[in-house]
């Protein structure tokens, strides 16, 4: 289709590439990397304890307005760990979108919880405040300061809403129907870094909420995450679980938890620093090519996903909605053979076998949107 060679010939023009394969995302690393790495190695402090830890969260910290932040090896710890700090235990029962990455279920996963699959909004591609009300008003009840589930029995502890390639949901609105029904807000922001709502950054609206600095992400240490939360006791928490709840001693090893080994070491938080550094220049770059994605779109009458309303994007990757499902393989075809990488949304969650006893609404909103999204290349230009 002529479209499709007018795309693959935008996207050739918008990387200035001549080489044969561009990739849908691409770390660069042309600030402080090397400096700060080698920093790291020559200090010996390369592993869980060191300055770029500590500087790594302070940077989190005045980033994103949080009072806290408690450093990770990647997203998906960091998830956990702030479905541990929401108290998610065995059996409990954790709402989530089904239109996700898999890690957003494994953690639900790993606390001994079952995640219960509510649809998404269209336009934000995240968990949608009216499926969640639905849910809680006909299907919950109070007891004490507990939301339970009448059917199952089980307690709904945690809402986990994803902010889908960086564009924010509706989060003020979902925070305040879960404070109405006594359940915790967990974001999982690990694609927003740089995303606002309403002016405040994603992540400061719930209890706690996890990024993710893993390869393919805005900002790569390589592998990391992070911890944000505005609760003192909960941060302290969230420390001393992740340093395998060790009591401080100068010489004895003595703890009082199963705690994990969850701590960012020093060196990849070397990295990390120096890639914060880079994130108003990041964030300008992609901003720009998604808008020359949309200008082209307009002309080409190619559908290109914006950013919601009350939101500012990190436009982490930029995203195209095609007609239906077929046109959407025949994209895909297309373009990968001509060594443009593009890729689809997700496979829903629940459709896959490690959760298919999971609850799940009628996902009208997360079919169609899975049946039509695809990611287009989208690295920040050099
Ligand atoms: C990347 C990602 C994670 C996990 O991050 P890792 O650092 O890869 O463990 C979690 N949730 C979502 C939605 C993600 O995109």
């Amino acid at each position: 289709m002529e479209k499709y060679q007018a795309l693959i010939g935008f996207i050739r023009k918008s990387f200035s590439s001549t080489e044969e394969f561009i990739s849908l995302h691409e770390p660069r690393f042309i600030g402080n990397e090397r400096k700060y790495v080698m920093n790291a190695i020559d200090s010996t402090f390369v592993s869980s304890v060191g300055e770029y830890v500590n500087r790594f969260e302070e940077m989190i910290c005045s980033l994103t307005g949080a009072k806290y932040a408690v450093a990770t090896t990647n997203g998906t710890a960091a998830l956990h760990m702030c479905l541990l700090l929401a108290g998610v235990q065995q059996e409990d029962e954790v709402i989530t979108q089904s239109l996700s990455f898999i890690a957003t279920s494994n953690a639900i996963s790993y606390c001994g919880a079952k995640p219960v699959f509510l649809d998404v909004d269209r336009d934000t591609m995240g968990l949608s405040v009216k499926s969640v009300k639905t849910f809680l008003e006909n299907q919950t009840l109070q007891k004490g300061d507990l939301c339970i589930n009448k059917r199952t029995g089980k307690v709904v502890r945690a809402v986990v809403p994803m902010h889908t390639f960086g564009h924010p949901i509706r989060i003020d609105e979902l925070v305040s129907l879960c404070n109405r029904h006594n359940i915790v807000v967990v974001e999982d922001a690990a694609e927003s870094i740089g995303s606002y709502y309403k002016g405040k950054h994603t992540g400061t609206f719930g209890q706690s909420a996890a990024f993710s600095f893993n390869g393919n992400k805005t900002l790569t240490c390589g592998g990391g995450g992070v911890i944000i939360t505005n609760d003192q006791s909960l941060a302290n928490k969230a420390k001393h679980w992740t340093t395998t709840a060790k009591i401080s001693h100068p010489w004895e090893y003595t703890h009082d938890a199963i705690g994990y080994n969850y701590r960012m070491p020093n060196l990849n938080a070397a990295m990390a620093c120096a890639q914060l550094e880079q994130l108003p220049m990041f964030l300008e770059n992609k901003r720009q090519l998604a808008k020359d994605y949309i200008a082209f779109g307009l002309k080409n009458d190619l559908n290109i996903v914006l950013e919601p309303s009350n939101a500012i994007s990190n436009y982490w990757l930029n995203a195209l909605c095609l007609s239906d499902r077929d046109e959407r393989d025949l994209f895909l075809a297309k373009l990968n053979e001509a060594g443009v990488m593009c890729r689809p949304i997700w496979t829903l969650l629940h459709k896959m076998f490690m959760f298919s006893g999971c609850y799940v609404d009628e996902q009208t909103n997360a079919q169609w949107l899975e049946d039509r999204i695809v990611n287009v290349p989208s690295s920040v230009k050099i």
